[in-house]
C-alpha cells in the first residue's frame, strides 16, 4: 500500500530539513521550490511548463520577497525570466499558491486562472476585521471559551484576504487549457478548498495535484466560518474521482513527487474513515459534547496542549468537517439552543 517516491532529491531534502533543488522533472517541466514563512511544510513546489514563447506556471507561491527571489532564480535555472511567464494556473485560493500571482502578472502580463469557486465571491466578507468577527463567533458557537477565541483571533493575520489577487480566467471542471505544445485538463477536486482543481496532462500522464493529493500528509479539510456545505463529503468524492486515472507521476505542491496515485487515494480515504469512526464512538460515549471538546479529545499526531492557537482553530474546523459529514449521513445531529454552544449527539441518543 505504499507509494513509490520519484522525487528523490525532494525527499532527501524533506528528511534532512533542507531546501530541495530546482529540478527538471520531465521534458519541458521544471519544479521550483519557493520558501514558506513559519510553516512546517517549509516550501511550495511551483511548476514551470515550457511552452512555445515562454513558460506557464502551476501555482505561484507565497507573496513575499524571498519567494519572489527564489522564483526569479528558479526560472533563470530553466533559462527564463519572470517576464517570460505567459499564464499562472492556480490550483486553489490559499496564499501559498495564489500569493505571488498578481506580482507575476504585473511583471509579465500573464493571465491568472483559478476555479470559479475559489475566486473571492462578490458579497463575501471583505475586510480582515469582518472575517475575524465571523471566525470568533464560529469558535464560540462551537464551544471554544471566549479567551481561547480571543487568543486565536489575535494570532491570525487575515490581511491576505484583502490582498487576494483576482483571477483573469475562471476555470470550470473539465475545462481544457490549451497551451502552445501542451494541453492540461482541469479536474475539479473540491474539499481542501471549494474550487481546488488538479491539472492533468493526459499525454504525459502527469497530474499536478496541488494540495489535494500529497504523499505524506492529508490536506486540511475544514468547515470555516463561511462554509455552508459538506467539505469532507466533497473531498472524499474528489478522491474517488481520481481513482483509475492513468497517472504515471503525481506532482504535488508540497513534499515530493511520487508514483502510485490509487494507493495513496485509498490511504487518504481510510484516514478519514477512521476519524469518522472515532468521532462516532466519542459521541456515543459522551452525547451532547461540543465540537471544541471533541477536537480536544480526538487523536492528533501531537498532544492538544502543544497546539498553537492557530492549530486549535484548524483542529476545530477539521472536527466540524467530520461532524458535518456524519450529520449528512444521519449518523450525528447538532442541537442548537439559545445562548448555548452547539451540542452534538449520535442519532440514537
Ligand atoms: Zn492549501
Ligand atoms: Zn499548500
Amino acid at each position: 500500500m505504499t507509494i513509490e517516491i520519484t522525487g528523490h532529491a525532494q525527499w532527501q531534502a524533506w528528511q534532512s530539513g533542507t531546501f530541495p533543488p530546482v529540478e527538471k522533472v520531465a521534458e519541458g517541466v521544471w519544479s521550483i521550490p519557493l520558501p514558506l514563512p513559519a510553516n512546517p511544510l517549509r516550501y511550495v513546489l511551483v511548476y514551470a511548463l515550457e511552452c512555445r514563447g515562454g513558460v506557464v506556471l502551476v501555482d505561484a507561491g507565497w507573496d513575499d520577497e524571498p519567494s519572489w527571489q527564489a522564483l526569479g532564480s528558479g526560472l533563470a535555472t530553466a533559462g527564463y525570466g519572470v517576464q517570460d511567464v505567459r499564464a499562472v494556473l492556480v490550483t486553489h485560493q490559499h496564499p501559498d499558491h495564489l500569493g505571488l500571482a498578481a506580482r507575476i502578472r504585473e511583471a509579465s502580463g500573464a493571465w491568472v486562472a483559478l476555479h470559479r469557486l475559489d475566486a473571492r465571491p462578490a458579497g463575501a466578507p471583505r475586510t480582515a476585521e469582518e472575517h475575524g468577527l465571523l471566525l470568533h463567533a464560529q469558535l464560540v458557537e462551537h464551544g471554544a471559551p471566549v479567551d481561547e477565541a480571543d487568543r486565536i483571533l489575535a494570532a491570525l493575520d487575515m490581511s491576505w484576504l484583502e490582498r487576494e489577487p483576482r483571477p483573469d480566467v475562471l476555470l470550470e471542471d473539465g475545462e481544457i487549457i490549451r497551451l502552445p505544445g501542451r494541453e492540461l485538463t482541469t479536474i475539479w477536486t473540491p474539499g481542501h478548498s471549494p474550487g481546488h482543481s488538479c491539472f492533468y496532462d493526459r499525454t504525459r500522464e502527469a497530474l499536478f495535484s496541488g494540495d489535494h493529493v500529497l504523499p505524506r500528509i492529508t490536506p486540511q479539510v475544514a468547515v470555516h466560518a463561511t462554509t455552508t456545505d459538506d467539505p469532507l463529503g466533497r473531498f472524499l468524492v474528489s478522491l474517488e474521482r481520481l481513482e483509475g486515472l492513468p497517472v504515471d507521476e503525481v506532482l504535488p505542491a508540497h513534499e515530493y513527487r511520487f508514483r502510485g496515485l490509487d494507493r495513496r487515494l485509498r490511504v487518504m480515504a481510510r484516514h478519514h474513515t477512521d476519524r469518522l469512526a472515532e468521532l462516532s464512538a466519542l459521541l456515543s460515549a459522551a452525547p451532547g459534547t461540543t465540537a471544541w471538546d471533541l477536537a480536544r479529545t480526538v487523536t492528533w499526531s501531537r498532544p492538544w496542549d502543544s497546539f498553537t492557537p492557530v492549530s486549535r482553530r484548524f483542529a476545530l474546523g477539521e472536527t466540524l468537517a467530520h461532524l458535518r459529514l456524519l450529520e449528512a449521513r444521519r449518523e450525528a445531529r447538532p442541537v442548537r439552543r439559545p445562548e448555548e454552544p452547539v451540542r452534538w449527539f449520535d442519532v440514537l441518543a
